[in-house]
């Protein structure tokens, strides 16, 4: 399918969808992180609209998150929540996710290690989901996305186009909820930062990276189209399950 705007070629919605599914089962068996599958209570896979053009990725899942099996589902998450229904938008019209999937015992920074192992969960969502704006919150989620160490504080409300995998897409980097939330002077920077979201939104998808041959991104494309498929018709994939804290399936936004 090749996209109006852009003239790149998309894998068809419904194929990228059961892609995701298969990430999110593996995502559910990961053990890359040893002290982290052996603490966790559940997998914070990630939830809301997974064909959402605004997509946010935070740092890590907290006690809640971990215990719900849900992203932003406690005080941050209220504020994240407030903040978007303050630009016109709710919960199932973006996608959440996290830099990591599992909670760090204690609620500890994720360990570079960590951030590695996960990396690739988090870069095939956003192949999945094609989201046109990633909204990194803190630290730890706009090092990963932007490939820098230059820190939140430094680089917030500043977009710019990163290049992830075969597509490009608009990364915005805000300040982590968390550290809003007790912090007028934070929260009202975070707020105006939110504020330019819809303008964001509102640009045409940036050009597909050069140096990705189109011909090739279509094999690949195909490729991902027939491999989701072949998942499809091998395991048809019901919903969440094996863990005593999985999320109903419709919270998740992927089944
Ligand atoms: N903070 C995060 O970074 N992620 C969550 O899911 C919750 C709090």
């Amino acid at each position: 399918m090749v996209s109006a705007t852009s003239g790149e070629f998309r894998a068809p919605a419904v194929q990228r969808r059961e892609r995701l599914k298969e990430v999110y089962a593996r995502a559910q068996a990961c053990t890359r992180c040893p002290e982290l599958a052996a603490t966790r209570r559940s997998v914070v896979f990630g939830s809301g609209n997974a064909d959402a053009d605004l997509m946010f990725v935070g740092e890590a899942p907290g006690a809640s998150e971990d215990e719900q099996g849900l992203p932003f589902v406690g005080q941050a998450g209220k504020l994240l929540e407030r903040l978007l229904g303050e630009i016109g938008l709710s919960r199932g019209d973006v996608f959440i996710a996290n830099t990591l999937k599992c909670r760090p015992p204690g609620n500890r920074d994720p360990l570079p290690i960590e951030i590695d192992n996960c990396r690739e969960y988090l870069f095939e969502q956003v192949e999945l989901i094609e989201p046109r704006v990633i909204c990194s919150l803190g630290n730890f989620a706009t090092k990963l996305l932007r490939d820098d160490p230059a820190g939140i504080t430094r680089v917030h409300g500043q977009p710019q186009v990163i290049t992830l995998g075969r597509r490009a897409v608009r990364l915005y980097p805000i300040f982590h909820p968390a550290a809003a939330l007790y912090t007028p002077r934070m929260l009202q920077t975070l707020r105006e930062d939110f504020a330019r979201l819809p303008d964001l939104l509102a640009l045409p998808p940036p050009e597909p990276p050069a140096a990705v041959d189109q011909a090739e991104q279509r094999e690949a494309d195909e490729a991902l189209a027939a491999a989701a498929v072949a998942v499809a018709e091998a395991a048809p994939t019901g919903g969440p399950g094996g863990s005593d804290a999985a999320p109903a399936p419709d919270q998740l936004g992927l089944f």
